[in-house]
């Protein structure tokens, strides 16, 4: 339609309704009539386009498809009832007993479960690289690798994964190049651009960014997404149309938001930066991000997310928390409202100690998902948390 996001987001309307709605309408339906036997049977063969059953497709979750899809630059997908569901179906539909993934090691934590837990139960294997050492990524390919599974930045490390060298490295060795947007989202980051052939998202953060509803996309090229469709029509984690409706909704107004989140973020994560009370504080478009240069690269701004290590490690960490009187103690992120999170005892916690420590979650880790409030009081909140915490 248009070259830009803005436009595209909330223009791509494909679901009229006779009513001359100007707003999209809700399809609160399980599934299509058809005018005669003959359609039915067209429709069911492909050869005539037309809904059938909403497990298959929802003109609610068309609409999202689009405009995400227009949004990432991928040529089609599916949306799924949660982020989850996702990652599981991007992978599931994709590959086969005896197949291997490589997975950056730094990964959401239902994710690294999922590779590690549940795959090796069907015959898929994974082995996780570091980020920190691609250079020596090449040893871990082996003969039955099919993919590389990415998470670009991190949650909760916020460590950045070159795209060029990913979409490089995937085409060199035939792996399919699977990226969890989740975090940056397309308005800041397009990763079909690099190459990823799969482009993932849970559609709870961003995308809603208000904290209502469930979702999750699978996008991407053509070929596989056929794969995809076929997996998901017949395994079921289908989005319902109201929580697609939700989501298209929210893509209109995706950019005002990330806009928003990203001014706001920068600014706390100065002050952090310049009080004496904590080890590091985190956030790509800072100069003291190691990968500064790299996030600067492929992301337009920084994102919404910021990971800081307080002096006094876990104790000081869940006083600070306990001292906050503004932002929310809950696990979600991506919300319009200042959300903290403890990843060590909450959404990383399936993790070992261990495991912990190889991707950099350290007991006095906190994760600050910065919302839309003004940005005074944000601080403001923190600075006296920060005080009270000592
Ligand atoms: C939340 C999240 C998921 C899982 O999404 P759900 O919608 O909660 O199922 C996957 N990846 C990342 C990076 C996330 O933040």
């Amino acid at each position: 339609m248009s070259t830009h996001f803005e436009t595209n987001s909330i223009r791509i309307s494909p679901s009229k309704s006779n009513q001359k709605e100007h707003s999209a309408p809700l399809y609160l339906t399980s599934s299509f009539t058809f005018d005669s036997a003959e359609e039915a049977r067209a429709t069911f063969a492909d050869e005539i386009e037309g809904n059938i059953y909403s497990r298959y497709a929802n003109p609610n979750s068309s609409d999202l498809i689009q405009k995400v899809c227009s949004a990432e630059g991928t040529d089609d997908g599916i949306a799924t009832a949660s982020g989850m569901a996702a990652m599981f179906g991007s992978i599931a539909s994709l590959l086969q007993q005896g197949d291997h993934v490589l997975a950056a090691r730094s990964l959401f934590g239902s994710t690294h479960q999922l590779l590690t837990r549940v795959f090796p139960k069907w015959g898929i294997t994974s082995t996780y690289g570091d980020i920190s050492d691609f250079e020596n990524w090449e040893k871990l390919v082996q003969p039955n690798t099919k993919m590389l599974f990415i998470e670009t930045p991190s949650n909760p490390g916020l460590e950045i994964i070159d795209l060029e060298w990913a979409g490089k490295f995937s085409k060199a060795h035939n792996l399919i190049l699977v990226v969890d947007n989740c975090f940056a989202t397309p308005y800041l980051q397009q990763p079909a651009k690099w190459g990823a052939d799969i482009v993932t998202h849970s559609a709870t953060k961003y995308i809603d960014g208000q904290g209502r509803v469930l979702g999750g996309l699978i996008l991407g090229r053509a070929d596989l997404i056929k794969e995809v469709q076929f997996f998901t029509r017949h395994t079921g984690p289908a989005i319902s149309p109201f929580n697609a409706w939700i989501l298209s909704k929210s893509m209109e107004t995706l950019g005002v938001r990330m806009d928003r989140h990203c001014s706001n973020a920068l600014k706390v994560a100065e002050y952090f930066d310049g009080t004496k009370e904590i080890n590091f504080v985190k956030y790509p478009f800072l100069e003291s991000h190691p990968q500064f240069d790299l996030a600067k690269k492929q992301m337009s701004q920084g994102g919404g997310i910021i990971t800081l290590d307080l002096k006094g490690g876990l104790e000081r960490a869940q006083r600070f928390i306990d001292k906050l009187k503004m932002i929310s103690v809950t696990a979600n992120l991506g919300d319009s409202r200042s959300i903290v999170t403890h990843p060590a005892s909450t959404t990383h916690s399936k993790l070992s100690e261990e495991e912990r420590q190889q991707v950099g979650i350290t007991n006095g880790l906190i994760r600050l998902s910065v919302g839309l409030e003004h940005f005074e009081d944000i601080i403001s909140d923190v600075s006296q948390a920060l005080d009270q915490s000592k």
